[in-house]
C-alpha cells in the first residue's frame, strides 16, 4: 500500500478501513477487557463480515480465541460452514486449534502479524497446514506489522506483572 502522496486524512481513512488495522483495534479492545490482546477479522469481497477479539476469560471458554469467534460469526452471517472466498487477518500467528478451524472453514488467505514461537501452530509447533492430514491450506502471509503486534502483547503482559 502506498501512503507517501496521500493527505493525512486519507491516510487515516485508509488505516481505518485496512483489515489488519481493524484486527489491531479488536486486539486493543480485548486488552481493555483484560484478555490477551489478539484480534481477528474476516473479509469477503472487500468487506469485513466478522471481527472479534479474544474472550476466553469473559466467556469462561478456553476455545474463545479471536479467530474461532470470527469464523463462527462469519459462518453464521453467510449461512455456510465453508468460508471459501474469505480471508482472515489476525494479529498473532494462530495456534494449532485455530489453524485447524481455518482449514476446516476453507479460508482462502491467512494474514497474521506477530509470530508466536511458544504457542503458534503455523510456522511453529505442529505446523498444521504442512501436515499430510491437512486437507485444505490457505495461502499464508505472515509478519505483517509484526513489531507493532509484538509490542502490544509485550505491553499487555508487562502491565499485568
Ligand atoms: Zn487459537
Amino acid at each position: 500500500m502506498q501512503y507517501d502522496s496521500d493527505s493525512q486524512a486519507e491516510r487515516i481513512a485508509l488505516a481505518e478501513t485496512d483489515p489488519m488495522s481493524r484486527a489491531f483495534a479488536e486486539a486493543r479492545v480485548a486488552a481493555a477487557r483484560g484478555e490477551v490482546p489478539v484480534g481477528a477479522v474476516i473479509v469477503r469481497a472487500g468487506s469485513v463480515i466478522a471481527a472479534a477479539g479474544n474472550r476466553t476469560l469473559e466467556a469462561h471458554d478456553p476455545t474463545a480465541h479471536a479467530e474461532l469467534l470470527a469464523i463462527r460469526a462469519a459462518a453464521a452471517a453467510l449461512g455456510s460452514e465453508r468460508l471459501t472466498d474469505c480471508d482472515l487477518y489476525v494479529t498473532l500467528e494462530p495456534c494449532a486449534m485455530c489453524a485447524a478451524a481455518i482449514s476446516f472453514a476453507r479460508i482462502r488467505r491467512l494474514y497474521w502479524a506477530a509470530s508466536d514461537p511458544k504457542g503458534g501452530g503455523v510456522e511453529h509447533g505442529p505446523r498444521f497446514f504442512a501436515q499430510p492430514t491437512c486437507h485444505h491450506a490457505p495461502e499464508l502471509y505472515g509478519g505483517i506489522r509484526e513489531q507493532e503486534a509484538a509490542t502490544l502483547l509485550q505491553e499487555f503482559f508487562r502491565s499485568r506483572r
